[in-house]
């Protein structure tokens, strides 16, 4: 390939080639422009004395600077298709070269013609064309360099020929200027093209980060899975609508939670968990109504419904939704079966996370209710939502240490006939007033991250309000969830206890199944772990729910706690009673002890003793009291009396 010059050896790109033709074409036409003048001129200096055969070559050469000077417009060359352009390049190295020698023969025959002035004004154009053209193609060498020689060799050696006074100075002038201005051309030329490749180079930048922006965007709004929208795409659509004037016509938000996703995924593997997924997206996206949809996140999706509906309309489109999420989806041969609950509320408010809030709080009811319930969001659910938020604020803002109290409910040994352990139970206030029962504030704490302190607390007070080391009791405390998988807490524990002057194992650790369901194996170990420290373990509420018994052989237990609603049925139901024999006998068989809690008469005692419990708790052996009326009952001795057990 032919290339334009030295520096354009390796790069004779489309780019490179297109701005190296368009800077051509902002000089050359100026160029062309200067020889047509100066032709004209000096054939208007010669009229009166050169023959007419020689004057009119100025016309011809005239015409065609005048066409190559129109070829290389700006504008042409802007339109022109780059293997032309290429072409037009290559020729003009050519086209230059012929041109000047022309120029200067034409000008040289005219030379015996003139006066001594019309002679140097002969030298004086041929001159000034040349610097012109050399100058003007300066970052094209090549181009420049044939502009020089075809100049300079024949009118130095006519110079020289004629007998020119000062010829020899004359040509040497010629020479080294023209050398000089070469140079130049070189150096223009490199700049040319270091400007050039960096001005690519920053375009390619340029567009790289654009295409990564748009990339990163894509990635950060579309979901992986279903290849729909993400919770942010969702949230910034809302937001967006959020933004604009509340003309009534702001679209419903709906949020959808399948039920039933977990067993397909554990029954049928994580690939039909997925289809379910994408099918259930595209199943939302095909209804009538939906402006938008996306998967929050697990099997949790939302969806915006036309701000056209109203109430009606759209809890009729998301009886629709329902139904056609009901209908089966079939994979590998399976028939999968789903259904999901759906919390409605029309977007309205600051932002897309207040919506989100109702949305939610809905969904959270419907699910309550079961069944796919659809539930919209109302004004009863605001003023409860409210009051939540308000709780939720004193309970982030207080200090726990003065809005807490602990009651302490007495366990009791039947055969040894004493309370040998005490369970501390929280009460919290939001004003110092009114106390909430840990059903109403554990999942605010939980909200607020704020299990960990309170667990901590209730031990330290527990331990300094009951004093187990004086009193040789057994204090109970209950675990959060989160206190069984968060690092660190057994030694935390310990040492709390050792601080308090008291023994580990003076302290029973209660932990609900519920609470080590999320992540068994990351509880096991910290089970084992708070066992090294010394504390003993209960499984609180074993029986309520989906209990597993193999739990009870592979979970480092000291104690398993019978749910209260086991207790209720003891005295009437004779399958209740075989369940809970083989639970006790079971237990008895791995060293695990046995309690039973709620009991409230002395029929549903005698029931369980029957079956082989002796530690009992509920209301019939004493409600949660504070400290100081505990630890008199507890120092009373037996407190059978109290209780009417002989
Ligand atoms: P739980 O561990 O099963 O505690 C026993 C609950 O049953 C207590 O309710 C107690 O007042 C109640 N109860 C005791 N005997 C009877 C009875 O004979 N009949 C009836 N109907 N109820 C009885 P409370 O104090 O409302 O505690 C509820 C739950 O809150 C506790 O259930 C426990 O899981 C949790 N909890 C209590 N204190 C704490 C705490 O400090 N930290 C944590 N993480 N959870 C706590
Ligand atoms: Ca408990
Ligand atoms: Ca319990």
């Amino acid at each position: 390939m032919r290339c334009y010059g030295r520096h354009w050896q390796q790069r004779g790109g489309d780019a490179f080639t297109i701005a190296y033709a368009r800077s051509v074409s902002h000089r050359a036409p100026l160029l062309y422009l200067a020889v047509i003048f100066n032709v004209l001129l000096v054939a208007w200096t010669f009229r009166a004395r050169a023959p007419l055969a020689m004057l009119l070559v100025a016309p011809v050469i005239v015409v065609l600077a005048a066409s190559r000077a129109l070829h290389w417009l700006p504008d042409r060359v802007a339109t022109r298709p780059v293997d032309q352009l290429r072409h037009d390049i290559v020729a003009m190295q050519r086209l230059g070269g012929w041109g000047a020698l022309i120029f200067v023969a034409w000008s040289l025959g005219l030379y015996p013609y003139g006066d001594p002035g019309q002679r140097e004004l002969l030298h004086f154009v041929i001159a000034v064309t040349m610097f012109a053209a050399i100058l003007g193609m300066a970052h094209a060498p090549e181009t420049a360099v044939r502009l020089a020689l075809a100049f300079t060799l024949p009118w130095s050696m006519f110079v020289l020929a004629t007998g020119h006074a000062d010829a020899v100075a004359i040509s040497l002038a010629q020479v080294f200027v023209t050398a000089i201005l070469l140079t130049m051309t070189q150096v223009q030329h490199r700049d040319f093209v270091r400007l050039e490749l960096s001005r690519q180079l920053l375009a390619r930048r340029e567009r790289q980060t654009a295409e990564l922006a748009s990339a990163h965007y894509r990635q950060a709004t579309v979901d992986y899975l279903t290849g729909g929208r993400n919770r942010r795409a969702i949230l910034n659509g809302l937001e967006e609508h959020l933004a604009g004037p509340d003309d009534g016509m702001r679209p419903w938000l709906a949020l959808f939670d399948l039920d039933g996703f977990k067993h397909v995924n554990d029954t049928y593997g994580h690939a039909a968990g997925d289809h379910v997924l994408r099918t259930v997206n595209g199943r939302i996206g095909a209804m009538p109504g939906v402006s938008a949809h996306g998967r929050l996140g697990g099997d949790e999706f939302a969806i915006l419904f036309d701000g056209a509906f109203d109430r009606e309309a759209v809890l009729a489109a998301a009886r629709a939704l329902s139904a056609a999420i009901r209908e089966p989806i079939l994979y590998n041969g399976a028939t999968l079966r789903l259904f999901g609950s759906i919390g409605l509320h029309r977007a309205q408010g600051a932002s897309a996370s207040t919506c989100l809030e109702r949305a939610d709080a809905a969904l959270y009811k419907a699910k309550e209710q079961g069944d796919g319930a659809i539930v919209a969001f109302g004004e009863a659910d605001e003023v409860a939502l409210q009051r939540r938020i308000t709780v939720m604020r004193q309970f982030n803002a207080c200090a726990l240490e003065d809005r807490l109290r602990l009651l302490y409910q007495p366990i009791f040994d039947c055969r040894e006939n004493r309370v040998v352990s005490i369970e501390a139970l929280a009460r919290w206030s939001p004003d110092g007033i009114e106390w909430q029962a840990p059903g109403e504030f554990l999942a605010i704490a939980d909200a607020t991250g704020r299990t960990g302190e309170l667990t901590r607390l209730v031990l330290a007070r527990t331990l300094a309000e009951c004093r187990p080391w004086l009193t040789g009791l057994e204090v109970s405390i209950n675990l959060a969830a989160r206190d069984v998988v968060r690092e660190g807490m057994a030694e935390t524990m310990a040492a709390i206890v050792v601080d308090a002057g008291a023994s580990p194992s003076s302290v029973m650790l209660e932990v609900t199944e519920r609470a080590l369901q999320h992540d068994p194996k990351r509880a096991t170990a910290q089970l084992l772990a708070f066992r090294e420290q010394g504390f003993r373990i209960a499984l609180d509420d074993f029986g309520a729910g989906w209990s597993s018994l193999s739990q009870l052989r592979d979970l480092p237990l000291d104690r398993i706690k019978l749910d209260r609603e086991l207790v209720g049925a003891l005295a009437t139901d004779p399958g209740a009673r075989a369940v809970t024999g083989m639970i006790v006998a079971l237990a008895w068989q791995l060293g695990i002890g046995c309690s039973i809690e709620g009991v409230e008469s002395e029929a549903q005692a005698e029931a369980a003793r029957a079956l082989g419990i002796h530690l009992m708790q509920g209301y019939h052996f004493g409600r949660p009291e504070p400290a100081a009326e505990a630890l008199r009952v507890y120092a009373q001795g037996p407190a059978a009396s109290a209780v009417g057990i002989g």
